[in-house]
């Protein structure tokens, strides 16, 4: 049996009822495909409604000789002819190219009336099916126009299934002009349902035709889909490493590293992952640990965190200063924390050095009068809210205006940089001691009574006997005063800082008045 006898042994009507319930369940599919890329690609909605448009021809021409010829050769063909350029509008936009809509509608109506007239003025099958042939070929020749003169490689990549299906298509539609030259003449019209088994091939053909466009439709969305995803996930993960700020993914639960950024291992001095899978508290990351409850605390309740500012321990142990921002976000169903830190650490130096700076007198270096002040302030608050006792004592170089008649103001100020230094060398870290004024100084003793107060007075008051400061060759030896007062000077509830300076004052007067160079309480 040849092939020919195989075909002619399938039914015509059998083989077009095929096309149809293929056709349709390709266009299913492709509706099912609409609705998960429609969002990204607005071509394929084209070719879901080419492909309902040959199904609704292939209805209306498997009526054919039960209506009306101008419905079932005419009205087909015409709705066939709108789904091939709706098709190729699709792929028109598919591939990022804005369709010309008067150029489409022109060659649309070119074929419709011309196929018209050879259906309804000079009814001629042979000019009609070179006409349809033609037709598809010059789509089919387009469309390669528009998918191989890309240089974009990732759009050639993509297009290729597409193009393989076209060519199969461009060689169905020459061989039906070339079958069309051979026989020559024009053919009679002839019950469509009774032609030959050529026709009956060629319909076969488009059938896997349309299955093979259907599935190439889905190779390329589904590649496309599948390149775009990668390469957002390369950009997204690139942004991730190679931040500038130190990033960290951790559980919201357990506080388990997940992932962390290279700024971050740089940041904290990992030169490797081996802290994925640990704990924020197994790598000791928090300095104080009730930190991490407080974050997260802080975290569950407002889903984010904006400029939290922490310390944190590099992996040597090195305290640094971080500013943490964080969201909440959800992976998977697993509650994750994702951080970036910006490490100020540097800032925070310069910060302390500049509040440091500006709480100094410049020529002595040691504390100034405001400074002073506001820890007095404390000293009171503290004394009445804890009990903790301190002392003030007001010191004042004596004569000095002769220290500077003779030594002139510069003579002077040495004397006083000599005096803060022999004080500062002679009082504990916790004594604050400042600038009161001109040549007179200041020295709040905490935890310490008046009488012990005036124990370390008068060894600084020896000292300075037997010091002298050198000058210009000049030893210049000079004295100072001192009056003490305390806490105890006054019940709780008349204790003010101006009341506790102004009786040290008057003790000092009293220094002063009973010979200078001694200490009264
Ligand atoms: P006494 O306190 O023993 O009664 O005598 P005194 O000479 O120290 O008296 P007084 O407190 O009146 O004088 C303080 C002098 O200190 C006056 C002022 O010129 C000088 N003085 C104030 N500030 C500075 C300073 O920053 N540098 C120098 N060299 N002298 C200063
Ligand atoms: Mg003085
Ligand atoms: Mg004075």
């Amino acid at each position: 049996m040849s092939i020919t006898d195989m075909i002619n042994l399938v039914d015509m009507r059998t083989i077009f009822f095929s096309l149809i319930m293929i056709n349709s369940c390709c266009t299913l599919f492709l509706l099912y495909l609409w609705k998960q890329s429609h969002l990204k690609y607005p071509g394929v909605v084209f070719w879901v409604a080419n492909f309902a448009f040959q199904v609704a021809a292939q209805i209306l021409i498997s009526f054919r000789n039960l209506i009306p010829d101008w419905i079932s050769i005419g009205l087909a063909n015409t709705l066939g002819a709108v789904g091939i350029i709706l098709g190729y509008m699709g792929l028109e936009y598919y591939f990022g190219k804005k369709p010309s809509l008067r150029s489409h509608i022109l060659f649309f109506l070119c074929f419709t009336v011309l196929h018209g007239c050879f259906l309804f003025i000079w009814p001629d099958l042979a000019v009609r099916k070179f006409l349809i042939a033609f037709f598809w070929l010059v789509i089919n020749v387009r469309g390669f126009r528009l998918m191989l003169g890309r240089r974009e490689e990732s759009i050639t990549r993509y297009a290729r299934p597409l193009v393989y299906v076209n060519a199969l298509s461009a060689l169905l539609n020459g061989a039906r002009i070339l079958e069309l030259f051979i026989k020559r003449g024009g053919q009679q019209e002839v019950d469509y349902f009774q032609s030959g088994w050529l026709e009956k091939l060629g319909l076969i053909i488009l059938l896997v035709l349309i299955v093979a466009l259907a599935f190439s439709i889905f190779l390329s969305l589904d590649k496309r889909l599948n390149e775009e995803f990668k390469s957002q996930a390369e950009k997204y993960l690139k942004l991730f490493h190679e931040s500038p700020n130190a990033i960290m993914l951790t559980s919201l639960k357990e506080g388990e590293i997940l992932e962390v950024n290279k700024e971050f291992m740089t940041l904290l001095g990992y030169d490797d992952d081996k802290i994925i899978g640990r704990t924020t508290r197994e790598i000791q990351f928090w300095k104080n640990p009730e930190e991490r409850g407080k974050y997260v605390g802080l975290i569950k309740r407002d889903g984010r965190v904006r400029d939290f500012e922490v310390e944190f321990l590099k992996r040597d142990g090195e305290v640094m200063t971080g500013v943490f921002s964080a969201d909440a976000i959800t992976i998977s169903g697993r509650e994750i924390i994702i951080t970036v830190i910006s490490d100020i650490s540097k800032r925070k130096v310069m910060e302390e050095k500049i509040l440091d700076i500006s709480n100094r007198d410049p020529l002595t270096q040691i504390f100034c009068r405001r400074y002073i002040f506001s820890r007095l302030d404390q000293a009171l608050k503290d004394y009445l809210e804890q009990g903790k006792i301190f002392s003030v004592s007001i010191m004042d170089l004596d004569h000095f205006k002769r220290v500077n008649d003779r030594y002139g103001h510069q003579g002077g100020d040495a004397v006083l940089i000599g005096f803060t230094e022999l004080v500062s060398s002679r009082i504990r870290a916790s004594d604050i001691f400042g600038r009161f004024g001109g040549e007179e100084f200041i020295l709040i003793s905490m935890d310490t009574d008046k009488v012990q107060t005036r124990e370390i007075i008068n060894r600084i008051l020896e000292a300075v006997r037997g010091s002298r400061v050198s000058y210009e060759g000049h030893g210049i030896s000079y004295t100072f005063s001192c009056g003490i007062s305390d806490c105890f000077d006054f019940a709780k509830e008349d204790l003010t800082v101006e009341g506790i300076i102004h009786r040290a004052d008057s003790k000092l007067y009293e220094a002063k008045n009973n010979g200078r160079d001694q200490v009264m309480l």
